[in-house]
């Protein structure tokens, strides 16, 4: 077979059956891998998953109809924690990463709907009660529901602790007063995962979660904020609207510790989405210049584009690596492991960044072309170096841990 293949390949290169094999994400041959990654990587790539140029113009349709659909396909597994040895829920964030790059590396709104799936899931088994994990967290699971998180306000972003909306204690009920901005699924999610300030202390300290269902009286939602590359974010207001006090998740004023916890998984994981882009893009464009002639050769053989996809490939090998090695080692230490998260988040996206930003150049005038995958890569992959916790954020956290001041 290696000999047929061999002798078929300037046939095959030129062919779809080729780009089909190119075009397939495969998991990294590492060792930070149990045979249960590897059949949930064999589960993950089975799924159908609609492939890019998918620019959606019906963000709630479609992202309840990938919803349902991972869940049917085992992917949505892949943000469902199981009780470990202890009887506490864990998540493996090694299969999380794995469903991420996969699936990124195929289509980024499907990578949306499954991270806010999770991360809008996260605070139930984290710090919830039963109550809270059958009525939100589970339909969430099902793909029967849309979760979201709200945290980030106008005034208030990479400064999470100095959030303003507020929290007012009455009776039963705690009454919500503030605003959101830059929520994703805020349009059209069934729940939100809100983070307001209760003041049992100034700053961190006086934060509280809150589940609060979209049809809650007083939940005012904005127009869809529309992004460089299509995302289903929007705002959200909150004029008195009131909430009963069982829908605050975990104590009183551990709001901003239900907030970290919840990155401390998904930071790593944002670094895996934006790897998936990267391998795509780096795919596209070895496609690519196998395929185009220059100077009277083929593209590849110019000295100057190989060591343009050497450089690719060390930026994405390098960030695969911080991405699994984070992900390895919270799943077997079970410690928060926030600097890893946020090298893996660091290193993941500006590297992806980096390789999507090559891949363009080497497509020329056709990777600024509307249409074409790299194209939409690149504005794709560039708000993973800002959400969750910008680039420089990241920094800070990794700073601060080594200077032992966290
Ligand atoms: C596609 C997308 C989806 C999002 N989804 C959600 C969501 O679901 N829920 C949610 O709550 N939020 C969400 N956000 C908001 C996101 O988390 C914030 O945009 C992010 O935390 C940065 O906050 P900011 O925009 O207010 O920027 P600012 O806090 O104003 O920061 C601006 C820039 O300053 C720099 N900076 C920040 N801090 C420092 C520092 N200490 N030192 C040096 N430089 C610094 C960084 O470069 C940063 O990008 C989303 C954003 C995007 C783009």
């Amino acid at each position: 077979l290696t000999f047929f293949v061999e002798w078929a390949k300037p046939v095959l290169m030129m062919s779809d059956v080729w780009k089909a094999d190119l075009m397939s994400w495969k998991l990294w041959e590492w060792p930070f891998f149990d045979a249960h990654h590897q059949a949930f990587a064999r589960t993950v790539s089975a799924w159908n998953v609609p492939e890019h140029q998918h620019e959606s113009s019906d963000f709630e349709n479609d992202c309840r109809k990938l919803a349902r659909q991972m869940a049917d396909a085992g992917v949505l597994a892949a943000v469902q924690p199981a009780r470990d040895d202890a009887g506490d829920w864990k998540l493996d964030v090694r299969s999380l990463c794995i469903a991420r790059e996969a699936v990124a590396y195929r289509s980024v709104l499907a990578d949306t709907v499954l991270a806010m799936q999770g991360i809008g899931t996260a605070a139930f088994w984290l710090f919830g009660n039963e109550q809270q994990q059958e009525q939100f967290m589970k339909p969430a699971l099902r793909g029967e529901t849309i979760a979201a998180f709200a945290l980030t306000e106008p005034g208030s972003g990479s400064d999470v602790a100095n959030i303003t909306t507020r929290a007012e204690k009455s009776g039963n009920d705690y009454v919500l007063n503030g605003e959101k901005t830059l929520i994703s699924n805020a349009p059209f999610a069934d729940f939100y995962i809100l983070a307001a300030r209760t003041g049992e202390a100034p700053g961190a300290k006086g934060i509280t979660t809150f589940v609060v269902e979209a049809s809650a009286n007083g939940l005012i939602k904005d127009d869809p904020i529309e992004l460089m590359a299509p995302h289903p974010l929007g705002g959200l207001r909150f004029e008195n609207c009131r909430v009963p006090a069982t829908n605050v998740i975990g104590n009183t004023g551990g709001g901003f510790r239900v907030a970290m916890t919840t990155f401390d998984i998904f930071r790593t994981s944002v670094g895996a989405a934006a790897i998936g882009m990267a391998g795509r893009a780096l795919d596209e464009t070895l496609a690519h210049i196998r395929e185009r002639t220059l100077f009277g050769q083929q593209m590849s053989q110019l000295p100057g584009v190989q060591t343009k996809i050497a450089d690719m490939t060390i930026d994405l090998e390098t960030a695969a690596l911080a991405v699994y090695r984070a992900a390895w080692e919270k799943d077997t230490t079970g410690k928060r492991c926030s600097r890893q998260a946020s090298m893996a988040k660091y290193v993941g996206s500006e590297h992806a960044s980096r390789v999507i930003d090559n891949a363009v150049q080497l497509f020329g005038g056709a990777g600024v072309t509307r249409g074409n995958v790299v194209e939409q890569l690149y504005r794709e992959v560039r708000p993973t170096r800002i959400y969750e916790g910008a680039s420089e954020v990241q920094k800070l956290v990794i700073a601060r841990e080594i200077l032992g001041s966290n």
